[in-house]
């Protein structure tokens, strides 16, 4: 999982660069959008409803690119992560319902109020929990967890009982554009991973092939005391 982090280093240009561009296709791919609902509306058919499918994949792709543009703290303010995981936990009412996918929160947090982000900290678990809900086809059980470890640092982990990732794949999750879905834009834990990074915070990545994932994210309450204030986080050992 370090190893992760260092290719997300290296990418993180290619990530910049990608972002310049997808702004660049978005206008054009709304015009084009526009007129195919428009086609749509005037005589319905059914190549123009895949067409627009695709049209809505590609806008997708292009705002998890867009996300990795946007300039690092900006806007930090006093947040309270409570809140945050309680208002990103209600988005998947919906689609835990139809997916059969119990979301539980066990937040035992004395105090939550950190500096930070609270949109770029709701993407973060929402990628996760849409992870989750991914890895887990038949449903199961998502477990929110966040705790106070000291006056100074919150954990948060979101832990799944899905497919898991074989130790081979670990490593390459920091790629941009490494997705094992077929939909999937592989941009997910990139984003994430910028987003905590930004938060000063770590973002760990531990997983049991067939068993289930947990992604820890520790999180500094001041950002300005940046890393040095992080509990080191124990290794979980991974099974082959
Ligand atoms: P995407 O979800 O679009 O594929 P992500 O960056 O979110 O992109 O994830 C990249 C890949 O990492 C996924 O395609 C999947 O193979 C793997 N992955 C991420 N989270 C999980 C998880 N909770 N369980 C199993 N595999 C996961
Ligand atoms: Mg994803």
């Amino acid at each position: 999982t370090e190893h992760m982090m260092q290719r997300a280093e290296q990418l993180h240009v290619v990530g910049q660069l990608a972002a310049g561009i997808a702004h660049e296709i978005r206008n054009p791919l709304t015009t084009i959008k526009g007129f195919t609902q428009l086609l749509i509306q005037d005589e319905p058919n059914k190549y123009l409803d895949v067409v627009m499918q695709e049209i809505e994949r590609v806008e997708e792709i292009i705002s998890d690119l867009l996300l990795l543009a946007k300039p690092p703290i900006s806007t930090f303010e006093e947040v309270d992560m409570r809140k945050i995981l309680n208002d990103t936990i209600k988005l998947f009412y919906s689609e835990s319902l139809l997916h059969n996918i119990e979301i539980i929160q066990e937040i035992q947090l004395t105090n939550s109020i950190i500096k930070g982000e609270a949109n770029k900290l709701k993407q973060v678990y929402i990628n996760l929990i849409k992870n989750a809900i991914e890895a887990m086809p038949n449903g199961g059980k998502v477990l929110i967890k966040a705790t106070n470890v000291n006056e100074t640092v919150i954990i948060t982990e979101v832990i799944d009982e899905g497919i898991g990732i074989p130790v081979d794949r670990i490593k390459r999750l920091g790629e941009p554009f490494y997705s094992t879905k077929e939909k999937g834009t592989g941009l997910g834990l990139m984003i994430c991973d910028q987003i905590i990074k930004n938060h000063r915070g770590t973002f760990k990545v531990h997983s049991i092939e067939n068993k289930g994932t947990i992604i820890t994210i520790q999180l500094p309450k001041n950002m300005d005391m940046g890393k040095k204030n992080n509990l080191p986080i124990k290794r979980l050992k991974r099974k082959g």
